[in-house]
């Protein structure tokens, strides 16, 4: 499902609808920064490949941002290998998956970086405000911000998913690609 079906020009309103927090965060932060980390690019990047962005369209996406902060002829030299060797057409070629919840909690992670889970990385206050803004009740702040205090953090993910799905189904998160695709078969049926 998906695949290469996505267009780019849609990734602010799929992100709002129908991507988990973590790449929500992500998406964020590269539209506002212009750049984002090492691990957060492997990250996000093999995400949006999984949902079914093409490597043409993914350069472009990425160069429009990171070249808001830096010139072109930089991005092409530090950064587009990096987005073709995602795709598997650099390198040993290896066509790389992209990353289930285990790696990415367990990703190694660092204040001023927006990669990883951020039901284990945001504290609870941290926690709070971002799913105030990504509008839960009080009440539903609480029951999730309680889950990843206990170290619950997929769980949270799904109590997310539920509260920002009305009506849906109690699904168990294992892939922010599998949350995606269960979010648009509710929204797009
Ligand atoms: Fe992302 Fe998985 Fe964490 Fe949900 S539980 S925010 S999908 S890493």
């Amino acid at each position: 499902v998906n695949k290469d079906k996505i267009d780019i020009r849609q990734l602010d309103t799929l992100a709002e609808m129908s991507y988990p927090l973590c790449m929500r965060q992500l998406h964020q932060r590269l539209r506002s920064a212009h750049h984002l980390k090492h691990f957060g690019r492997q990250q996000y990047g093999l995400f949006l490949k999984g949902i079914g962005v093409s490597l043409e369209d993914a350069l472009l996406f990425w160069r429009s941002e990171f070249t808001k902060g830096m010139d072109p002829d930089k991005f092409e030299r530090s950064y587009a290998y990096n987005v073709r060797h995602m795709y598997g057409r650099e390198g040993k070629r290896a066509n790389y998956a992209p990353q289930n919840c285990m790696k990415i909690i367990s990703a190694p992670f660092a204040p001023g970086q927006f990669h990883g889970c951020p039901f284990k990385t945001l504290d609870p206050p941290g926690l709070t405000k971002a799913l105030q803004g990504n509008g839960l009740s009080v009440i539903a702040q609480h029951e999730v911000v309680d889950l990843a205090k206990k170290g619950h953090f997929q769980l949270a993910c799904s109590a997310f998913f539920s509260h920002t799905h009305k009506g849906s189904e109690q699904i168990l998160i294992g892939h922010p690609n599998q949350y995606f695709d269960e979010s648009q078969r509710i929204f797009t049926g």
